[in-house]
């Protein structure tokens, strides 16, 4: 593992750059907590003061930070340009927000007569971050902002394909005018995971990735008594009911699965169609999923991105292999996608066997899984039999009926007739295998803080 920019449209390397060494590891945290220091008593006014100045400067160089996010990860650019937009919705939801959500709550407790008992939310201190490549700016920004915001300050661990977004980030807050070291980026390999955790200046790690980043990084910090938040992959649901509005439907779900090639943890990547309605379905997805045109990411005019890497895309073709061995139909769409770089041909897989393989993974990229359920309770059996709990969609045009199925979903988010959604002002995270903890709003907020209590007698 090596941090460097390829370009995935191209192939091209484009800079590399070297491991970080103990001695940068030390210093890096050694400025964070120098920084925390001083940010732990500036005040909530203060602390929005540079959240805002960084929603500002992306706002006012939207363009450029998008590029970068093209350049090293090859989303299409308007969903780069999208990405900067949520980024600053972030910024400015903390920095309108985090005072009132984090105010001292007077408890009515009785506990000792007369008393006055009150909950203060303190910072913790340095928190290591470990991001994933899918979003560079937003995984950043939806941890900083409201832990910066808190009074905390962060060593962040980006992905080693997106290193010139990793250091975007920390000269952005270094531009809102924030102290040296509020956030520290580091070129970690791995193995430093060990050497930072068990450090006690550092308080406590957030990790977005894959299950085995999540399942390795939370060993080590449960180890070492810190506390850590997950954010995994998911599987989500797309369940689309008899009485759905069929054409909205199919229009959501190629969004749904091909946004940033596919390669977002809540994607609607598994399709639940009730009997009914599924020839149907199908039939105008299939028809959607051939329109998408593959090319150029920089290019207005193309829908469908290539994945990060050639790796990602060879990764993603053995799982369609090993779905085809386990007697799955297996159904490439559209026009060939450009042997260059590192596209991959739209596919839909159906005939999906219960139980199989195919059915428990997550398939990072444009490979949609449709299933047939016989009625409303079989498609509930299906979306729940993944080991994921992301996220999830219902269609629908009776909304009591669809509420009442969000209730029986085994997931941290639900949304009705869209696909799970990403805005700055609402919740996001999982159960099962999907991770734990919550960010954004007030329940990021309060992930790291000490909820401490001060009782008067
Ligand atoms: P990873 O989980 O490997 O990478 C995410 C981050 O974790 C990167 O910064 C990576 O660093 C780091 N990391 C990985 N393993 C370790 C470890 N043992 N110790 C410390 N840090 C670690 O994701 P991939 O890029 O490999 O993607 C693979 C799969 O992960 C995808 O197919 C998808 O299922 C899932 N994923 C989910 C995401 C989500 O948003 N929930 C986002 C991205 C991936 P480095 O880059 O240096 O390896």
């Amino acid at each position: 593992m090596a941090y460097a920019t390829t370009n995935p449209y191209t192939g091209e390397v484009l800079k590399t750059f070297d491991n970080a060494t103990d001695a940068d590891i030390d210093a890096a945290i050694a400025k964070a907590q120098a920084a925390f220091e001083t940010w732990r008593d500036v005040t909530f006014e203060q602390r929005g003061t540079v959240l805002q100045k960084a929603a500002d400067v992306l706002r006012e160089n939207k363009r450029a930070y998008a590029e970068t996010l093209t350049l090293e990860m090859g989303k299409l650019i308007g969903e780069a340009e999208a990405e900067v937009d949520l980024c600053i919705g972030m910024l400015q939801y903390y920095a309108a927000n985090a005072a009132g959500e984090l105010a001292p709550r007077f408890l009515p407790a009785k506990g000792f007569g007369d008393t006055d008992v009150v909950l203060v939310n303190e910072p913790l201190g340095v928190l290591y971050a470990v991001e994933p490549w899918n979003f560079p700016y937003y995984q950043v920004i939806r941890i900083g902002a409201p832990q910066f915001a808190a009074g905390n300050t962060i060593v962040l661990k980006h992905a080693s394909n997106v290193p010139q977004s990793a250091l975007k980030m920390e000269d952005l807050f270094r531009k809102a005018g924030a102290p040296d070291g509020l956030l520290v980026n580091i070129f970690a390999p791995h193995s430093a995971t060990e050497k930072i955790l068990a450090d006690d200046r550092v308080r406590g790690v957030a990790l977005t990735g894959s299950e085995g980043a999540g399942a390795s990084v939370a060993a080590i910090a449960s180890k070492n008594l810190k506390k850590s938040t997950l954010e995994l992959g998911g599987a989500d649901a797309f369940i689309v009911l008899s009485d759905a509005e069929i054409d909205k439907a199919v229009k959501w779900a190629v969004f749904g699965r091909h946004w940033n090639a596919g390669q977002v943890c809540c994607s609607s990547k598994r399709i639940i169609v009730v009997d009914d309605v599924y020839d149907e379905f199908v039939e105008k997805y299939r028809k959607g999923v051939a329109g998408l045109v593959a090319g150029d990411p920089m290019d207005d005019q193309t829908t469908l991105a290539p994945l990060s890497s050639r790796q990602a895309a060879e990764d993603l073709a053995k799982l369609v292999e090993k779905a085809r061995a386990e007697g799955v139909t297996v159904e490439e769409i559209g026009e060939s996608v450009p042997e260059e770089g590192a596209f991959f041909q739209p596919t839909i897989l159906t005939d999906i066997p219960d139980g199989s393989d195919t059915s428990q993974v997550e398939f990072f990229g444009p490979v949609s899984q449709i299933y047939r359920a016989k009625d409303e309770d079989d498609a509930v059996r299906i979306a729940n039999s993944s080991p994921f709990g992301l996220g999830g969609s219902v269609f629908s045009t009776d909304t009591d009926r669809a509420r009442a199925l969000a209730r029986r979903l085994d997931t941290g988010m639900v949304y009705i007739n869209q696909p799970t959604g990403v805005k700055a002002d609402i919740p996001f995270g999982g159960v099962k295998r999907s991770g734990y903890g919550r960010e954004l709003i007030d329940l990021g907020l309060h992930e790291f803080v000490n909820q401490k209590v001060v009782v008067r007698t």
